[in-house]
Order: C-alpha cells, then sequence, then structure tokens
C-alpha cells in the first residue's frame, strides 16, 4: 500500500526522548527528538522508574551489531545515534558508530531507523537476558 501507512510516536527514553517515526511505504523516514518535549516530559520521574528495571546481560553474545562500521561513514544522518532512548549507538571521531548492547530496552528503534542501509543486525536476547521491566 503506497503512502503514510502509520506514525508511531513514543516516548522511549532514559532521559524524556520523544521519538516519531512515520513509516512510508515500508520505510521509517522520520525521527525527531525534542529537547522541549524531553523536558516536558520530567526527564527525571523517568529515570526513577527505569532505574527499577535490571538487566541480565548476556556477556556471550550481542543481540544487536552493526554489520559494518564503514557504512556508517556513508550514512548522513545516522539516526541511530538520536533516536536510541537508550544512547546504545555513540559517535566517534573518526565518522564511525560505536555500538553498547549493554543497556538496550529492546524497543526495536535502531532496526526501523537503519532503513537506509539496513546496517543494523538486531534480534532479541538469549532468554532470561536483556532488559527485565519493572515500572512502578
Ligand atoms: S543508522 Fe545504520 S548505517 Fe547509519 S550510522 Fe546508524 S547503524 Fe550506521
Ligand atoms: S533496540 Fe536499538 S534503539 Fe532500542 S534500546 Fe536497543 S539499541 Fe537502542
Amino acid at each position: 500500500m503506497a503512502g503514510i501507512t502509520a506514525v508511531l510516536t513514543g516516548r522511549l527514553a532514559r532521559r524524556g526522548t520523544l521519538l516519531s517515526i512515520a513509516i512510508v511505504n515500508g520505510d521509517a523516514i522520520a525521527c525527531r527528538m525534542s529537547e522541549m518535549t524531553a523536558r516536558i516530559l520530567d526527564p527525571a520521574a523517568i529515570e526513577q522508574k527505569l532505574s527499577l528495571n535490571t538487566y541480565n546481560v548476556d556477556a556471550e553474545r550481542a543481540h544487536i551489531r552493526i554489520i559494518d562500521s564503514e557504512v556508517c561513514l556513508k550514512c548522513v544522518r545516522q539516526q541511530c545515534i538520536n533516536c536510541c532512548p537508550a544512547n546504545c549507538y555513540a559517535p566517534q571521531d573518526d565518522g564511525t558508530v560505536l555500538f553498547s548492547y549493554e543497556g538496550c530496552v529492546e524497543c526495536g528503534t535502531c532496526r526501523i531507523v537503519c532503513n537506509q542501509f539496513r546496517n543494523v543486525e538486531w534480534t532479541y536476547p538469549r532468554g532470561g537476558f536483556g532488559v527485565q521491566y519493572r515500572f512502578g
């Protein structure tokens, strides 16, 4: 089906990030993080709630990885950095992106926003590993 098929807006952050993604013809085309929104959403309260979560990190298997760091050099927007609510993607001085899976909240955002190069290999953690949500 042609055209916009979905607009997803969610509060997905430890820091109160608002994320908006429009799905057009099966591709995500937009991602927005608003400083103003972050203030409105009371990041301290979100931080407090998310601090209740626990993580059982699988040291033997990264459930997400960047397939080819060289490809990230061609990615102008590098949406993964701004859109990951857990700050798992960090820009490097050489233009590549460093990924750390330990704090991942398994939202799936990076899988969607890396739509141009499809450079993120994404799976869930093995059973018993990963984030354990304990929202109050
Ligand atoms: S969005 Fe994908 S290609 Fe672009 S920097 Fe992030 S992982 Fe690399
Ligand atoms: S699924 Fe991707 S965007 Fe979401 S928290 Fe994990 S690394 Fe970040």
